[in-house]
């Protein structure tokens, strides 16, 4: 069988960095996330680079990390699958035997950004939300810790962390965050801006920032 043909992302035209998903197909999260579909009837679900449709549909819902790392790896990065198959030889991922996934731990999937993909990481235990622009200032991109329901900013925050999302720069009025959202139902909400404090109400304080590829 021949293997399928690699899926080009999109630039996002406002930061110029790919947007992808930590799902095959980005118009049926909406469906999967909301309305109880099946990931394993997602018929892209090979572009993942997983090896089974068990495995992605297993997985899938992990792997917002993974999809930010992809992300911040640009064109031409791993597919997330085989991102997933190194991070979890690294311990950023474990899989263990009564059937739960535990990740993603952030110093192990630092230890493989830096040696494998030179992509310098620095884990952020405690991180504030002036902070992010002090790195997104310093040219460094943040995959911050939020709840994921950060797709609806206009309801309450259910909570804070246990989803990560990519901020790649400051909104363009200059004030807030600009992200990209792995698990994000429309458009706007895959490449989103938020003002700060909005942001703040989903952000557990959290995170890992990038710098530019060795
Ligand atoms: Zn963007």
């Amino acid at each position: 069988m021949t293997p399928p043909p690699p899926v080009t992302s999109p630039l996002c035209p406002t930061c110029h960095i790919p947007i992808q998903t930590q799902f095959a197909s980005p118009d049926l999260i909406e469906q999967i996330v909301y309305g109880g579909l099946d990931p394993a009837s997602d018929p892209a679900w090979e572009s993942s680079g997983a090896a089974t449709v068990e495995e992605y549909a297993r997985w899938c819902g992990h792997l917002c990390g993974m999809a930010c790392l992809r992300m911040a790896l640009g064109p031409g990065a791993p597919s997330l699958f085989a991102l997933r198959d190194d991070a979890l030889e690294y311990g950023a991922y474990t899989d263990h035997e009564d059937d739960t996934i535990q990740g993603l731990v952030y110093a192990p999937l630092a230890k493989y950004a830096e040696e494998a993909h030179a992509l310098p990481a620095t884990v952020h235990r405690h991180l504030t939300p002036p902070q992010i622009l002090e790195l997104l200032d310093a040219g460094r991109t943040v995959m911050a810790s939020v709840h994921y329901e950060i797709r609806n900013p206009d309801r309450e925050a259910p909570g804070r962390g246990g989803h990560l999302v990519l901020i790649t720069s400051r909104t363009p009025d200059g004030n807030g965050v600009h992200f990209h959202n792995p698990s994000g139902t429309t458009p706007d909400t895959r490449a989103a801006n938020l003002p700060l404090t909005t942001f703040e109400r989903f952000f557990a304080g959290r995170g890992m920032s990038f710098g530019a590829r060795r």
